[in-house]
């Protein structure tokens, strides 16, 4: 059956940002068509502070996209109708019984009420009139409805607009937050852990979009371990139109570093060349930021003084999401991003290669200087960014 569908969208903060306020929409307008699409008629168009997808095929089979697209508040599978008070009232019984079915199913009492929006001023019944009008005929059929205009659970709400009647009964949660790309992109340091892509999809969340680069110590850690990395990339990727994973080889650099340098000094020293490295590629894609998994104390090299021998080591800002967040936190969000269970696939990560003893905890930036004089700083970094490989996810199938 080809019939028309549509989904409304809500959204909120984008609201508060003033002029921003077009370019916003469009960016979320954009991002909806994307995750969605392609499908046969697809469009997104912006309604007085709401936007309607509408398509040829079946939107609601494509729900669990919309509620993964930044910016989206809530929304709402509607039905589209003409401004005929019979054929609004044979709907929204379909609807209802729909919504008690999906939200509700076996509840023996549902708190319910009916809201009608009369925008349109020459529809010839008033909303009282037609509220009332739509409970006497739908009511009956659903005896578990019971009315509580204060505390209802389940609000079946008709708009009745200038061109058109919608008519829809649940709302679907959105993830909020601002639209991919409207506060520029970001580089996320992924590991295969559990912070770094938590502290991804928090920026991501904030309207960045975001590119990744992770540091791969081949043959140290075997191939599993870069598949796990795609793996975590790729379901990230999901929040956002398309991303970019840059793999880059760093085993030359680690062993450079384990050859010529202090034991105790070695984490620190991985995680200086990793900032320099990927503030290269930041600056060539043009990302603003570089994002880190760390939080404070959590382990060695995340005390105060190492992130600040750390941070050194960056040309542009360093932006950590999960810095006061405790492990049980960052676990839960895990969890709910839908990453947890690939962080915790076993494969071994580059830092546990070559781990010293006892790695210096409270690190001197003067002696991680001194102890980089041993090194050709300029030829690691450059053979890891030229050797770095370009991942475009998702990867085509
Ligand atoms: P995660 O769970 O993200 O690995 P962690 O608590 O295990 O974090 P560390 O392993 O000390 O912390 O790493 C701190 C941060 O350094 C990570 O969150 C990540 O941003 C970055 N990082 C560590 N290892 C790598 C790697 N191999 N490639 C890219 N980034 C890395
Ligand atoms: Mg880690």
């Amino acid at each position: 059956m080809n019939q028309k569908s549509t989904l409304l969208v809500r959204y909120g903060e984008i609201g508060l940002k003033g002029g921003n306020r077009p370019a916003f929409e469009r960016a979320l307008c954009h991002n909806l068509v994307s995750a969605l699409g392609p499908l046969p008629g697809l469009v997104a168009s912006r309604r007085r502070g709401r936007i309607l997808l509408e398509a040829d095929v079946d939107l609601t089979a494509s729900m669990h996209h919309v509620a993964q697209v930044f910016g989206v508040t809530s929304f709402s599978p509607v039905e589209n109708l003409y401004l005929d008070p019979d054929a609004i009232i044979t709907r929204a019984a379909e609807v209802l019984a729909d919504a008690l079915k999906t939200d509700f199913a076996g509840r023996e009492q549902v708190l319910f009420r009916i809201s009608v929006n009369r925008g349109n001023k020459s529809f010839p019944l008033s909303s009282l009139q037609f509220t009332r009008q739509i409970a006497e005929n739908v009511m009956p059929a659903f005896p578990q409805l019971k009315v509580d205009l204060k505390h209802a659970e389940l609000n079946l709400e008709v708009d009745i607009r200038e061109e058109e009647a919608l008519v829809f009964a649940r709302r679907i949660q959105g993830p909020g937050g601002l639209p991919s790309g409207t506060m520029g992109r970001g580089l996320t340091l992924l590991s295969g852990g559990i912070d770094s892509p938590v502290a991804a999809w928090m920026c991501m969340k904030r309207g960045m979009r975001m590119e990744f680069v992770s540091f791969y110590s081949f043959p140290h850690v075997g191939p599993q371990s870069r598949e796990k990395i795609i793996r975590i990339a790729e379901k990230l990727a999901e929040w956002q139109p398309r991303t970019v994973l840059h793999m880059v080889p760093f085993t030359p650099y680690q062993e450079a570093i384990r050859d010529h340098c202090p034991p105790r000094y070695r984490t620190v020293l991985y995680r200086r060349a990793m900032q320099r490295i990927a503030s290269l590629i930041a600056a060539r894609r043009r990302c603003r930021a570089l994002i880190t998994g760390e939080s404070l104390g959590q382990v060695a090299s995340q005390t105060m003084q190492n992130i600040a021998v750390i941070e050194e080591a960056s040309r542009i800002p360093v932006l950590r999401p999960l810095i006061g967040m405790d492990k049980i936190e960052a676990i839960a969000r895990a969890r709910i991003i839908g990453t947890y269970d690939l962080s915790t696939l076993p494969a071994p990560d580059c830092c546990t290669v070559f781990q010293p003893q006892s790695p210096v905890i409270f690190g001197r930036l003067a002696e991680a200087l001194e102890a980089e004089k041993a090194l050709d700083l300029g030829a690691l970094t450059f053979q890891a960014v030229k050797g770095a490989e370009k991942i475009e996810l998702p990867e085509e199938a």
